[in-house]
């Protein structure tokens, strides 16, 4: 099977790379496992929220010089300070190029709201979240907070208690639809997913507004799980229009509503411009010869090769399984490609859970132009991307959906120069 690019891995950065490359016309294929990072995610884009020092950022086109210089070997580094402003810019353009909704930009990050009602800084959220501008207090004075009866992903007493610690009053309403009580009889069943398919129902509409209905006349806005919007993208809207009042999503704990959208909008649009998806296959090895990728063998397609001219390694760090750690090394699976980590394991983690865990920075060695190192030696033709890459701490910065899109699309635009 031959492609001019075939791209390991069809997470965010897979799918934008791939994505990109479509649209200059190139015939591309992903070959992807399964699930990705985007599945747990809080569904709002992280490109950079602190530096390795510590010190919050607040605007990261300002702030990515001190960070240049704090972390040499960060991809943001690699791409310097001008590219990496420029590839920021260029990737809101993409998202929304391609019909992704967003609110935010790389100028000021914006604060989300976390499932237990604290703030976080970041990039992109989608324009149904609730988010502020200010860590300090909330765009409403009032807000009524729904959420569904035993459902324990979300905690809308947490919610208010941080919310009147910044100013603004909430009234909390419980609620129960007659499908939800069929998920209720197993606790494990009424999960977002489950949720979101009954709620996305048209024919549970007029309930929903019956029930919307009972929010506090004087409340300025209504909050709500993120449980809509898997299968209806419509309902939100309508429920709005229909209460009169707006009516904003905070995340809650994984599985992620909006983060599945994501990875399966993309998915589509990757099919929908000529890609060729491979889902549920991964690849086990390759062929390198005179520090060229020749042929790259999956488990389903046996000892049929893929080729192409180039080849993308988008296969995630130890999560989706792009690198393995074992007691003694950290390696990566596909290419056994040169993987930076600390040789003695007492070095790869802090006692302290919430303090920074060096295991985060460990991954794949590249040049400047994210072209993979092996055995030393650049390999011309395969280029790596996103979280497998070395160098950055995507919890303790808030930088991983950042370094997964930018990384895309500098790499299909070198592709493309070629
Ligand atoms: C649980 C979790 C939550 C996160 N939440 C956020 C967040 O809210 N905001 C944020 O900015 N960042 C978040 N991140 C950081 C995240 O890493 C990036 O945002 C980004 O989604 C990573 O995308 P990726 O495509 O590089 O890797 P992944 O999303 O990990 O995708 C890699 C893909 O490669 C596939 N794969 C792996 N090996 C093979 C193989 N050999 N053959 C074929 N396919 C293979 C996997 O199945 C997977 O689908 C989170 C990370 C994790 C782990």
């Amino acid at each position: 099977m031959k492609f001019d690019t075939v791209i390991i891995g069809g997470g965010l950065s897979g799918l934008v790379c791939g994505i990109r490359l479509l649209q200059h016309g190139h015939r591309c294929a992903i070959v992807s496992s399964g699930q990705s990072a985007l599945h747990f995610s809080s569904g709002s884009f992280d490109l950079l929220n602190a530096l390795p020092d510590g010190e919050v950022v607040t605007n990261p086109q300002k702030s990515v010089k001190d960070l240049i210089r704090m972390s040499p070997c960060h991809p943001y580094a690699k791409l310097g300070g001008d590219k990496f402003c420029e590839l920021a810019g260029e990737s809101e353009a993409f998202l929304r190029g391609i019909g992704l909704s967003f609110q935010g930009d790389s100028m000021g990050n914006h604060y989300r709201i976390t499932p237990m009602g604290t703030l976080k800084p970041t990039w992109l959220s989608t324009s149904d979240f609730a988010v502020s501008k200010s860590e300090r207090e909330l765009p409403w004075r009032k807000v009524s907070i729904f959420n569904i009866a035993g459902f324990l992903d979300f905690y809308p007493q947490f919610i208010a208690d941080e919310f009147a610690k910044i100013g603004t009053k909430s009234d909390i309403h419980l609620f129960s639809l007659p499908g939800l009580d069929h998920l209720r009889r197993n606790p494990s069943e009424l999960r977002s997913t489950n949720i979101a398919r009954i709620l996305d129902k048209e024919s549970n509409k007029d309930e929903l507004i019956r029930i919307l209905g009972k929010a506090a006349p004087d409340s300025d806005a209504i909050i709500f799980p993120a449980c809509f919007g898997l299968e209806n993208a419509n309902m939100l809207p309508a429920l709005g229009r229909a209460t009169g009042k707006p009516i904003y999503l905070i995340p809650t704990l994984p599985p992620s509503i909006i983060g599945i959208h994501t990875q399966q909008y993309m998915h589509d649009y990757f099919i929908h411009s000529g890609g060729v998806y491979m889902l549920g296959d991964t690849v086990k090895r390759a062929d390198v010869e005179d520090n060229r990728v020749t042929k790259v063998y999956s488990y389903n397609h046996g000892n049929i090769p893929f080729s192409a001219n180039n080849i993308v390694l988008a296969t995630g760090s130890y999560f989706s399984q792009g690198l393995i750690a074992t007691r003694s090394r950290v390696y990566e699976p596909v290419f056994d490609l040169d993987v930076s980590f600390n040789s003695d394991r007492k070095d790869w983690y802090n006692r302290n859970m919430f303090d920074s865990q060096n295991y985060q920075e460990f991954g794949v060695k590249t040049n400047e132009t994210f072209n993979a190192l092996r055995k030393g030696k650049v390999v011309e033709n395969l280029y790596v991307s996103g979280a497998v890459l070395e160098g950055f701490n995507p919890v303790k910065e808030g930088s991983g959906a950042g370094v997964s899109i930018l990384s895309a699309l500098f790499i299909a635009d070198k592709i493309l120069s070629k």
